[in-house]
């Protein structure tokens, strides 16, 4: 048994701790700025490109994609640790392509789409989104009632999601719809390829999320899909969609340790400066309890996400891990960085530090891509036997 990354993972990990402590950590500032006067959490155009052409040159984008279009096809495992050194910063920044949907276009794109959708996502030139949860169906995606009728060769789309995030400026939507009443998520439900501009694909509102993200509400109106872009087979959408679901949760539970770590760290640092009392707050065993209780929750979180994404890459089926980190990673981060803040006094509560922005980010991911009681609730229905 050996808990250590391999030497090239390493390597890789370090890379990318270097190009966060390097360019993301010093745009902090100003993303902090930005979101205090409520102006969202967007880099400029001029920051993203810098960022693009640097992370390029850097050798890190398609990490995870194929080599026949231009990836380097490392396993989950060298991703986590790439996730986490990314997850310690709250500048907005993802290497492109962003691995879910990335997996699950991999799982299912045929040639055409290969090279009209695949290629270009992953050379960094478009943006995606996805579209599964509406206004009944969000934690149990199978109750969507978007319809999906085939009419001639195209397919006609009609429903309504909501939550979704980029749906106003991606370049394509993998939208999720039914092709079977009956059937549902056991055969029932298909997944499409919709462009930017596609009639019928109305964005209604953008809705503003805590911690300055965005999400959209979408109506689908009699929206056209031809259909080559169909993606996989009729009625075989659900699995590549949990594939998809799956790859971000190990990311969020990386994001998670990345996250807490830096948390633990600010704490230790600052611990010993603040004198209160006459005694430094290192010294209170309150502070002291709470750096190891983070330093165990930690290094648990850490060890459980490289099992899971060794498991994923033997080809095991990791569906209770990953259930079991989504929670237990986001729910350690939430503690760590809550702790972390509590240590900072009135500094902590301030948005001058990036504490809150953690907590605010982290405070969503306990709830999307499922919250943390439906993946505490699969974990025991698969241990018990129970069906309900
Ligand atoms: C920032 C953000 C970005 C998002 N981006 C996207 C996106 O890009 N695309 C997309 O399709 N969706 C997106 N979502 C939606 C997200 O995935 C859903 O919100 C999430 O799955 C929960 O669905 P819901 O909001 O309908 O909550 P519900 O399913 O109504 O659940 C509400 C609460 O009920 C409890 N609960 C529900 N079921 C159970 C159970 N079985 N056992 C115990 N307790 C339970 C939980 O406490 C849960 O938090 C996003 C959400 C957020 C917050």
């Amino acid at each position: 048994m050996d808990f250590e990354l391999a030497e090239e993972h390493r390597m890789l990990k370090d890379l990318v701790a270097r190009f966060v402590r390097d360019e993301l950590m010093p745009l902090e500032k100003g993303v902090l700025a930005r979101e205090a006067e409520g102006r969202g959490l967007g880099l400029a155009d001029a920051e993203h490109k810098r960022l693009d052409e640097i992370s390029r040159s850097l050798g890190l984008w398609g990490l995870d994609a194929p080599e026949d279009v231009g990836g380097s096809d490392l396993p989950a495992l060298a991703m986590v640790g790439v996730w986490e050194e990314i997850g310690r910063t709250v500048t907005p920044y993802t290497l492109p392509p962003d691995s879910p949907n990335l997996r699950m276009l991999m799982a299912t794109v045929n040639e055409r789409q290969r090279a009209a959708y695949l290629a270009p996502y992953v050379a960094g030139e478009t943006v995606s989104a996805i579209g599964i949860s509406e206004p009944g169906a969000g934690g149990d995606p199978a109750g969507m009632t978007t319809t999906a009728v085939r009419d001639g060769d195209d397919w006609v789309i009609n429903g309504r999601k909501i939550w979704i995030s980029r749906a106003a400026d991606a370049d394509f939507t993998i939208l999720m719809a039914l092709t079977d009443r009956e059937k549902r998520a056991r055969g029932g439900i298909s997944a499409f390829l919709v462009d930017k501009g596609t009639p019928g694909f109305n964005v209604l509102r953008g809705i503003p999320m805590v911690g300055g993200a965005y999400t959209y509400e979408v109506a689908l109106e009699d929206c056209r899909v031809e259909g080559w872009k169909l993606l996989g087979t009729e009625g075989n959408g659900f699995a590549p969609m949990q594939l998809r679901l799956g790859t971000r949760r190990i990311q969020m539970a990386a994001w998670s340790v990345g996250m807490a770590q830096r948390a633990l760290d600010m704490i230790i640092d600052y611990a010993p400066q603040r004198v209160t009392f006459g005694v430094p707050l290192s010294e209170r065993q309150a502070i002291q309890w709470w750096v190891t209780d983070a330093a165990t929750k930690i290094h648990a979180s850490r060890l459980m996400t490289y099992d899971c994404a060794w498991k994923l890459d033997q080809g095991r089926d990791v569906r209770l891990e990953i259930s079991m980190i989504k929670a237990f990673a986001t729910e350690m981060a939430w503690e760590v960085v809550d702790h972390a803040m509590q240590t900072f006094g009135a500094m902590g509560m301030t948005k001058e530090l990036p504490l809150q922005l953690m907590a605010a980010k982290i405070r969503t991911m306990r709830i999307y891509d499922g919250p943390t009681e439906v993946h505490k609730w699969v974990v025991a229905r698969n241990l018990l036997g129970t069906r309900r």
